[in-house]
């Protein structure tokens, strides 16, 4: 059984206590993950700050280059990743899984490694110079979830040490392998102590938000946790980036065509098998062409093969642990308990190693359900009928969540008037969910605080220093 240890000052540490990690298409351990001691996480931060003292007076040039390093070292790695993460989370190497994650995760690096945040002169007259600088706020404290695990430490890791910082992270304890081998890769160029990491119980990020030697959190994961997350952060007063969860709706105009739109759909929905926080959660469809929308994407989801991620042939996983798999089928069996119409899917069969569960489309709901009201975060789509364009803007807004949202309709104009109405971080318009590294992103009412990406993303990493002459 292979161990895999933690990561502190660039050397591998094994732990005594472990926990096995499960591969979700076979019930079979990929590998044991290090139950790491708060004296341990002490060890990290330690050595993180030590690491700062000269990483952050490293030139932006020296930094900027290492952060290209990495992203070749991950390219280099890139198979053994993309298995690995296959076998740990279940999403298959082919289609939008684990290959596209990982040159997804090296395509960010190289773009961050290109971000700069010069000096910026804010005056300079006769009255005096007034300069502002962005300096890096010392250890940040990196907790990710289980459904993106490399792509997302990715995002945290790269503009926390692109910026000056150092890292330590913790990823989900049902995907910690992949993170381990990343942060191994990573120590292979960068200096000891830059990035560390410790895997361990959901315990293990609390103790992070209340540390006094980490200067920031950047956390992404589900809202309840991320309220948990701000409130013990609040302690230190630590800078906070909260990426969490989304009830994204899409918006169907009565112009759009159901046909053209049906592969769109499909994928802005159940990419990475739903498990994706902008992935589309609620879909609102105009009267008029409300059957035929449906008997689209019915018959584009019947073509899509599921299966163990490794089969070459499988574009579609299992759900990615036993928690989740349970969550949605409860959510499913609620909305059809409530007159919800079963169009595809629903029925997950009963034999067999794995949490797969099929691809399933849910008509004739509406608001007053948990599948609707709620983040399903899995392969379940509820259909809304709607005939009226505001009514159903302010409906799709009545939701605590704002991550994403989109509107289809071969009309732009309308569809960005509309767009403009959503209480979201983004909205897609004809697409749902595409995220590239020059785009700020994040969340609006319950769904974070702070983006990531871009020059916008990057200098949340860093506190603001103004001088004045
Ligand atoms: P989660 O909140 O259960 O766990 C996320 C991480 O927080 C894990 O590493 C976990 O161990 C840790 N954690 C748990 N309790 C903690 C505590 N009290 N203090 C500190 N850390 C703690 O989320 P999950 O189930 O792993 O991920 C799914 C959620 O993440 C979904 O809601 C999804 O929408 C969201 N998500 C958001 C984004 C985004 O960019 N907005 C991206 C991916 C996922």
């Amino acid at each position: 059984m292979a161990q895999y240890p933690n990561i502190i000052n660039g050397y591998s540490i094994k732990t005594t206590k472990t926990f096995e990690v499960k591969n979700p298409s076979t019930g079979k351990v990929v590998g044991e993950a290090p139950r790491a001691s708060t004296k341990q996480l002490d060890a990290a931060v330690e050595a993180a700050a030590r690491a700062f003292d000269s990483w952050s007076k490293v030139s932006d040039e020296e930094r900027s280059k290492a952060c290209h390093g990495v992203a070749e070292a991950i390219e280099q790695n890139a198979d053994e990743l993309s298995r690995l993460l296959t076998r740990e989370q279940g999403k298959p190497l082919n289609g939008l899984g684990s290959r596209f994650e990982i040159g997804g995760a090296q395509a960010w690096a190289h773009f961050t490694a290109d971000l700069q945040l010069p000096v910026e002169i804010i005056q300079d007259n006769e009255e005096g110079k007034v300069e502002m600088y962005r300096k890096p706020i010392g250890v940040v404290g990196s907790i990710t979830p289980w459904n993106w695990p490399v792509l997302i430490a990715v995002w945290h890791i790269i503009p926390a040490i692109r910026s000056g910082n150092t890292v330590v992270i913790k990823p989900s304890p049902y995907t910690p392998l992949s993170t381990i081998r990343l942060v191994q890769i990573m120590n292979e160029v960068l200096p000891a102590g830059v990035v560390n990491c410790i895997t361990g119980e959901d315990s293990l990020g609390a103790a992070m938000s209340t540390h006094k030697g980490i200067g920031k959190i950047i956390f992404t994961g589900s809202c309840n946790t991320g309220k948990k997350v701000m409130e013990s952060a609040a302690h230190t007063l630590k800078r906070l980036t909260l990426e969490l969860g989304g009830n994204d709706a899409g918006i169907v105009m009565e112009d759009a065509d159901p046909k053209e739109i049906a592969e769109g759909l499909f994928w802005g929905a159940f990419i990475n098998g739903g498990q994706t926080c902008a992935a589309l959660k609620r879909l609102y469809v105009h009267d008029k062409i409300y059957d035929k929308v449906c008997k689209h994407l019915i018959n584009f989801s019947k073509k899509m093969p599921m299966g163990d991620g490794l089969n070459e042939d499988n574009v579609l996983g299992p759900i990615s642990n036993k928690m989740q798999y349970k969550k949605v089928d409860r959510l499913v069996k609620d909305a059809v308990k409530k007159g919800g119409r079963v169009l595809l899917g629903a029925n997950p069969k009963k034999k067999g190693a794995g949490y797969f569960y099929p691809i399933t489309l849910i008509g004739d709901v509406d608001h007053g359900i948990a599948l609707v009201d709620e983040e399903q975060f899995g392969p379940a789509l509820p259909i809304i009928r709607y005939k009226d364009i505001d009514k159903v803007i302010a409906k799709a807004n009545d939701n605590p969540n704002g991550l994403g949202g989109s509107i289809w309709s071969k009309d732009i104009k309308a569809a960005k008037a509309a767009a403009l109405k959503m209480e979201c971080g983004t909205v897609w318009i004809n697409k749902h969910g595409a995220i590239q590294p020059n785009a700020p992103f994040g969340g609006v009412k319950s769904s974070g605080i702070g983006v990531e990406f871009g020059k916008e993303g990057l200098a949340e990493y860093t506190d603001i220093q103004v001088i004045m002459s």
